[in-house]
């Protein structure tokens, strides 16, 4: 690991300035120290923004929906009785995340931050297009884990399993940096490799994420999610699937299917949710919606066995949801 300077701001306007002036920002560290041993990242200065009390916590105010601030701990969530009884899939899409160590350590704002995990770039001897090479080694060569649909010059994919299980709540985020504040969908922090574009997610360097907010109206959504994965524990997801709807009168009301572990960002599988819209949740609704979320799916040379396994979860997934 090359040398760095460190310093542990106090308030999220001394990260910003420390991140203006060039610092990476560190939260647990479980993915950028390792990006750092790896010789994939190599930051002089480091913002460890661990102290900051304002972006500490979570709490469930009724009428204003959850706020979950970016420190705060996985484990944190995973644990919550009460998210678990409000908002379970939450829990459920954290449990089979990583290892208990790294849910201690990691946090919601990594966690939706982190980077890709195709082998290429997490290898130094692969100077891929992501890391300004001038091509991807993944789709000449080994892609089982890697893109089956919305990939453009890279195929790698979306990582966390936090973010589909928020997306499918409507979460928002909020950002702030030297130009103030602003809030988005969270759907809309990750971007899909292209042309200049050569990174996962729209956060400046200079920003911080400051908190998650799942709307008051989002939290009344039944919701279920399923992850398949090579291992039991200590895995990423090779394919997971994160739904929601309002089900009202036994109808399907406002679905949301979005997959991780198939496309560059956690992907909505839109057409998929339009054909559930109005119907009763039932065998054949299952199966027409899995079929049409993976109707688009383009496969690598090696990764054809995910369409098949990610049209399994989304109909079992939202037959749990059933
Ligand atoms: C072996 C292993 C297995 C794993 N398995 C899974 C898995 O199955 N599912 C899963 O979802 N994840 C998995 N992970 C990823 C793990 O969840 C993340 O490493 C962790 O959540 C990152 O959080 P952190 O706080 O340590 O982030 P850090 O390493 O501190 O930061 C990650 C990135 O986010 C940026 N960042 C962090 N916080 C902020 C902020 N508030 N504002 C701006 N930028 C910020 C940092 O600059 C950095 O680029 C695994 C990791 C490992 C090492
Ligand atoms: S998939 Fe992306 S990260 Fe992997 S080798 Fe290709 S360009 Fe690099």
């Amino acid at each position: 690991m090359k040398p760095f300077a460190y310093a542990r701001p106090k308030t999220v306007s001394e990260a910003v300035a420390l991140a203006r002036g060039g610092a990476t920002v560190m939260a647990g560290g479980t993915d950028l120290l390792g990006l750092m041993k790896d010789g994939i990242a190599a930051p002089e200065r480091i913002a460890d923004i661990g102290g900051i009390e304002p972006l500490q916590g979570w709490s469930r105010t009724k009428g204003k929906g959850l706020r979950i601030g970016a420190l705060v701990p996985l484990v944190e969530l995973e644990t919550s009785v009460e998210l678990a009884r409000s908002i379970p899939i939450i829990h459920a899409s954290l449990a089979p995340a990583a290892t208990l160590q790294l849910r201690t350590m990691g946090t919601v704002g990594g966690n939706l931050l982190q980077r890709n995990r195709c082998w290429y770039f997490r290898d130094e001897a692969y100077p891929c297009w992501l890391k300004g090479g001038v091509r991807c080694f993944a789709i000449e060569g080994d892609s089982r884990m890697h893109a089956i649909v919305g990939a453009e010059e890279c195929v790698a994919v979306a990582p966390s399993d936090l973010a589909p299980a928020l997306i499918a709540y409507d979460a928002v985020v909020a950002l702030t940096g030297p130009r103030g504040q602003r809030t988005m969908p969270l759907a809309d922090l990750f971007v899909a490799p292209h042309g200049r574009v050569r990174r996962e997610h729209v956060i400046a360097p200079d920003e911080l994420l400051v908190e998650v907010r799942v709307p008051e109206n989002a939290m009344s959504r039944r919701g279920a999610f399923e992850k398949a994965m090579e291992r039991k524990t200590w895995s990423f997801a090779t394919v997971s699937v994160a739904v929601s709807a309002k089900v009202i009168g036994g109808v399907v009301k406002d679905a949301r299917i979005v997959l991780g572990g198939v496309a560059p960002v956690p992907w909505r599988a839109r057409d998929a949710e339009k054909l559930l819209e109005g119907r009763a949740l039932d065998d054949a609704a299952c199966q027409a919606a899995a079929d049409a979320a993976l109707e688009r799916a383009e496969p690598l040379k090696d990764n054809g066995y995910k369409v098949p396994l990610a049209r399994e979860l989304v109909r079992r997934t939202l037959q749990r949801l059933a």
